[in-house]
């Protein structure tokens, strides 16, 4: 079988028994970058060099006998919101185009410190803004299952880059679904992490209530090792937790006894498409076949989910996103530019009879920030700007932020009550199959409907995660997700697993992964 079909535990196993090298592995993933790459379009950079030069560094290690890390000589890509010290960390945004962040992401150290071979930064929808990759500044990522289609995103480069054998593990983050729906979509495994489980020092803020790293991998054993390693208190983030991380990967292949799993009642409504829905019945069946007993819950508040997590993001992200005004880092506009815009803008303001604010357009700091702001972010990430501005103003906080978390309050208890009476709740990640680039984007309401299933485990701040529970007629992956009360990622990982071992969906592949 090809290197990059095995798992990364199976990889690990042949590079600690010095089987194979990890310069060796690194190639057979570049190969795989190298060919196929230019259609998927998964990666923003790959570090070809200084991935071998890595490798071979570790493998030197492991010839004098060295202490090495956990993830000793393995690949792992990286989503391009986490910095990397003196290497661009861009968000797929212009406005951070040359940004090189002078430190690495907590996250980052730990994998470096596990002597993982980071092999490369993978696309984004612009700031995590998105559930497709098409909101990237640079270029749309595809569907390894079908090239036409969406990879779901806004972790979508980091999902296609291991569906497509081009990285064994990769590390995505999740704001509202966005490493579990394009897990979904590519057929690969996402865990996100609950809220505090792991630092996100060095992750560029989306909405910091919500914004939470993890793990994607082919299978929960991988995704169990992975996690372990990223996962943990950090003193630079106080929203992280100071709780141990438990040995994952020693339990991941525990069977769960007694399993109460429950299924959502407003699921399986209106908008649920029929082969999704019977792939995801069908899982829940093998798990019954397992010994788990099934029961029948409710998530009441699930239904204004969306509304409440698309006033809460944007008003997070308008605030966070404040701070990139020319100035301090990013994107800064020049000066010719910056004179021919502002004449542009007069010119159409006078022409519309419009009032023109001359000390706006005069003063030479608010022309720059406005013009810089302008040049920088894309259409998404202004209208989220724009959003937020306005649910936050004075004369509508209460009416939509205010609100919105007073629901986010219920949305939260009604987990707190299901977990009364289950240990997993289970269902689908996404309504749909993976849909065609281009579909929905003149649609933003559309893609933010995308979101439905996902949104509310990132504000009650739970962990879920999603793999491969069957596929359409047309050959395109079905997710199933798991959720779990807060900081049970043990019981998903063992969940997820014992799945695994009674079926074979993540196991497939699509053909551009040599056999
Ligand atoms: N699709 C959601 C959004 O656009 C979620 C994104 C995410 O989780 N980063 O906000």
């Amino acid at each position: 079988m090809s290197l990059v079909r095995l798992s990364a535990t199976e990889l690990l196993a042949q590079l600690t028994a010095g089987q194979i090298t990890s310069v060796h592995l690194t190639e057979a993933y570049l190969g795989q970058i190298k060919r196929h790459d230019p259609q998927v379009k998964a990666f923003l950079r790959v570090d070809t060099q200084r991935a071998l030069d890595r490798a071979a560094e570790i493998d030197k290690r492991r010839r004098e006998g060295r202490p090495l890390g956990r993830l000793a000589g393995l690949p792992v890509a990286i989503k391009d919101l986490l910095c990397t010290q003196g290497e661009p960390t861009t968000c797929a945004s212009r406005i951070l185009e040359n940004f090189k962040p002078p430190y690495d992401a907590t996250v980052i150290a730990r994998l470096k410190a596990a002597d993982a071979v980071l092999i490369g930064k993978t696309n984004m929808d612009e700031f995590a803004m998105g559930g497709s990759t098409e909101n990237s500044a640079f270029q749309k990522t595809a569907n390894p299952w079908d090239l036409e289609r969406i990879p779901g995103g806004s972790s979508g480069g980091s999902a296609a880059c291991v569906a497509a054998g081009m990285a064994p593990m990769s590390v995505g983050s999740d704001t509202g679904g966005s490493i579990r729906q394009p897990a979904g979509l590519c057929g690969v495994t996402g865990l996100k992490p609950t809220y505090g489980r792991v630092s996100r020092y060095g992750l560029v803020a989306f909405a910091s209530s919500l914004d939470q790293i993890g793990p994607l991998a082919r299978t929960a054993e991988d995704t169990a090792l992975l996690l372990e390693v990223l996962a943990g208190h950090d003193p630079l983030d106080s929203t992280s937790v100071d709780l141990p991380v438990p040995k994952y990967s020693a339990t991941v292949k525990q069977p769960l006894k007694n399993l109460r799993l429950g299924l959502v009642r407003e699921h399986f409504g209106e908008g649920l498409d029929g082969e999704v829905e019977a792939a995801v019945r069908q899982a829940v069946a093998v798990y019954e076949s397992l010994g788990a007993t099934i029961k029948d819950i409710s998530l009441p508040h699930g239904k204004y989910g969306v509304a409440t997590y698309y006033i809460i993001a944007p008003c997070e992200a308008s605030s966070n996103l404040a701070r990139y005004d020319g100035v301090h880092y990013g994107h800064r506009t020049d000066e010719k530019k910056m004179a021919a815009a502002i004449a542009a803008q007069r010119s159409t303001l006078e022409a519309a009879g419009k009032h023109v604010e001359a000390e706006a357009l005069d003063n030479p700091l608010v022309r720059m920030y406005r013009q810089s702001r302008a040049e920088g972010f894309g259409p998404e990430v202004k209208r989220r700007i724009m959003l937020g501005t306005y649910a936050l103003s004075a004369g509508y906080y209460d009416a939509y932020y205010l609100k919105a978390l007073k629901v986010r309050r219920l949305i939260r208890r009604d987990y707190d009550q299901a977990f009364g009476q289950v240990d997993l709740i289970a269902g689908p990640v996404t309504a749909t199959t993976a849909f065609k680039l281009g579909e929905k984007v003149d649609d933003p309401l559309a893609m933010y409907l995308v979101d439905l299933y996902t949104v509310s485990a990132n504000l009650a701040g739970i962990g879920g995660i999603a793999f491969p529970c069957g596929f359409s007629e047309g050959g395109l992956p079905i997710g199933l997700q798991l959720q779990a009360p807060p900081f049970e990622e043990e019981r998903l990982l063992r969940a997820a697993c014992m799945f695994q071992r009674a079926t074979d969906w993540h196991q497939r592949w699509p053909s551009m992964v040599p056999a």
